[in-house]
This record gives structure tokens, sequence and C-alpha cells, in this order.
């Protein structure tokens, strides 16, 4: 059989960033090597702020296109808090990427496994699986360059709802309950998180919600304000399955989500447009435990796993969905094995010696 060949773009990008892709990149070799219908190729590409601390620019465009021709991108984090743009702020290219790429779907899966980190006591959350989706590219990063301090007095900032972006977000989260409730072999329930009562945008984002929910008859919907479904995140979130919101709603909620997986380190998650589709671990670049061989790899390599999955449905490659759930296996299991519990999870184990539980549990 022939094998279809994927090319896979990387952003090493700050911090720990190299540290962590280092490991994930050799794992998806071992995998491309082992797979009889595809293989991996993989391209580096410059970005971020030691990219700008050496070229003047942190995301180079033709990083961004030759990213483009890449049938999926793989990122670690980047930014550094010591290195600034003139007016103050961090460098966050990974945000002007999703904006480049029309990223509007950020896929933020929250889950917990038997014997790995529970935050909550309740037995309940020993198996938690949700899915938060958050729009990417709208909202108030969408104005972020047009903040305004006016006289010393008083700021203002902006927000955008479009009915364009909006009705793409809602038919992925729809699609993407639906994948679920057949795999899950449950029904298909898609909840939206907003805040409609208080401003008009988010009533215009509701609407459009239940207008969409029209073309998805099987899908059972549901709403909730962002503050009652961040209360519901803490008090009974074995209830949740589907979740969408928009940007900064999903910002905040996404954090939270981690938290309830026990460390940011674990978090995966992967930002989806028409086209394109970038994949990252949620936490950032870790500055103050970078260089240390401490950080934790799992969110990469889960999030590499989230792109096999991706490129299964994308290029019809059952076995890359396979290899998926393997990794997603190995990855989790290693969180529960003396030589893979990382620091940030009450364990001791290095960057390395988690890769290698990974590895070996392959
Ligand atoms: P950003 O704003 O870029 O998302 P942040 O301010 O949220 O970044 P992170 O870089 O995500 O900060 O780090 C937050 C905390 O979590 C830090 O104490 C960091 O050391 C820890 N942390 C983040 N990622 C990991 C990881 N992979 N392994 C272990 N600890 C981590």
């Amino acid at each position: 059989m022939e094998k279809q060949g994927f090319r896979i773009a990387v952003f090493k990008g700050d911090g720990i960033g190299p540290e962590i892709m280092a490991p994930t990149i050799e794992v998806l070799k071992q995998l491309s090597n082992s797979a009889d219908s595809f293989s991996l190729s993989f391209e580096t590409l410059p970005a971020g702020a030691l990219c700008f601390e050496k070229t003047g620019c942190d995301l180079p465009k033709e990083s961004v296109q030759a990213a483009k021709q890449c049938d999926a991108i793989l990122l670690s984090a980047m930014g550094l808090p010591h290195i600034r743009k003139p007016d103050g702020t961090e460098l966050v290219p990974q945000i002007d990427l999703r904006l480049e790429l029309d990223l509007f779907a950020g896929v933020r899966p929250v889950f917990t496994f038997a014997n790995g980190p529970q935050v909550l006591s309740d037995p309940q959350a020993a198996n938690l699986d949700f899915v938060l989706i958050r729009e990417s590219t709208e909202g108030m990063f969408a104005h972020r360059d047009e903040g305004e301090v006016v006289n010393n007095e008083y700021a203002t900032e902006k927000l955008r709802i479009t009915r364009a972006v909006s009705e793409k977000l809602f038919d992925f989260s729809f699609r993407l309950a639906q994948k679920r409730a057949k795999q899950l072999n449950r029904p298909a329930k898609l909840m939206c998180v907003d805040k409609a009562n208080v401003f008009r945008s988010f009533w215009f984002f509701r609407e459009i919600f239940n207008e969409r929910a029209a073309h998805f008859s099987d899908v059972e919907t549901s709403a909730m304000y962002v503050d009652a479904a961040a209360m519901k995140m803490v008090q009974s979130p074995w209830d949740l399955d589907v979740l969408v919101t928009e940007n900064m709603f999903g910002d905040i909620l996404s954090d939270l989500g981690a938290g309830l997986m026990g460390s940011l380190g674990l978090a995966p998650s992967a930002d989806i447009g028409i086209d394109h589709a970038v994949f990252q671990p949620c936490h950032g670049s870790a500055p103050d435990i970078a260089g240390q061989g401490v950080a934790n790899p799992l969110a990469m390599m889960l999030s590499a796993a989230m792109m096999l999955d991706y490129l299964a449905d994308k290029k019809q490659c059952p076995e890359a969905s396979e290899l998926s759930q393997k990794l997603h296996n190995a990855a989790t299991t290693a969180a529960t094995q003396p030589n893979g519990r990382g620091h940030d999870i009450g364990g001791s184990a290095g960057t390395e010696s988690i890769a290698r539980c990974i590895v070996d549990n392959l």
C-alpha cells in the first residue's frame, strides 16, 4: 500500500518550548515509522520571542507561508516576559497565527483518568470528559491593538462578534458533539456559554447559536451564562459534554478546565479553521522552569495526539486515529507511573524520564 505523506510545520517556541517539542517529534517519528498507511515529515520554522530578539520579527511572513503549505502545525509555546514590544506588551505570535490562519475553533478537551491527578474530591470527578470550544479570532482579541487609556482617566476596549465566524464556530461545535456522541455511544449535547442577559453582542451570539441548532436536530442544546458555567465546571463538571463560547470567556474557562485536570502541564489544545490547524499545549513558555529539565511534555504529546486525530478526519486515514488513541493512552498512563509523573502533578520525573515512559508505553 502506498503511504500518504503528511507534512507537519513545527514551531519549537521559547522557554520550555524546545524541551517539550524535541521528545514529541521523536515519538511522532516512531509512530510514523510503525504506520502502514501514512508517514510524517517535519519542517521547523522560526518564530517567537527569541526570533524577535534576533531578527526584529516574531512571526516572519515566510514562516506563515511555509506553515500554510503543511497539513498541520505543531507549536509548543511562545513569548518571554523579558522580551517585549516597544509599547510594553508581550509578544504573542501564536495569537497572530490564529488570526492569520482563521483558526476560529479553539478546542480544549478537559479530562481526568484512573489513578491520574484529581483535583475535586467527589468520586464522579475521577472520569471527567468534556470539551470546551473557544472562538479564537474575535471578541476583544480582534481589537487588541486598539485599546485606549484616555487622559489617564478611563480605558476602553472593543469587542467584535460576526455572523460569519459564529456560524462556522457553531457548525464545527455541533459536528464535534455528533462525533463524540458516536464515539462514546451517547446522545449528542452542545451548550452555548455567553452573557446574553447583559450584552447585545452575546445576545446576537446566542441567536445565531439557536439558528444553527435548527440544522442539527439530533443534538440536544442548552445555554448558560458564563458566570453560572464557571460554577458548574467546579460543582458538577461530570454533567458537561461540549461547550462553545467566545474568545475571552474561553480563555478564562480553558484555564479553569486545565486546573480541573490537575496541571497546565497536562492540558492539550487545538486551534482549527477550515484550511489549517495548530496543535499546542494550553500552557505558556513557563520561563520559571525553562532549562531545568523538569517541564512536563504531556500536554505537548496529547496535543500531538489531537493532531493525528485531525489528520485522520481530514485525510480519511483511520490508522492515524488509531495511533492518536494509542499516543493518548501512552501519555495518560505515563502520568500514573512513578517514572512518568512530573513535578507539576506531585511526582519527581523530569522531561526525559516522562518521554521515555511514554515511548515504553507505546
Ligand atoms: P501564558 O500567559 O504565556 O499562557 P502563563 O503566564 O499562563 O503563560 P505558563 O507559562 O503557562 O504561564 O506557566 C504557568 C505555571 O505553570 C508556571 O509556574 C509554570 O512553571 C507551570 N507550567 C506551565 N507549563 C508547564 C509544564 N509543561 N510542566 C510543568 N509546569 C508547567
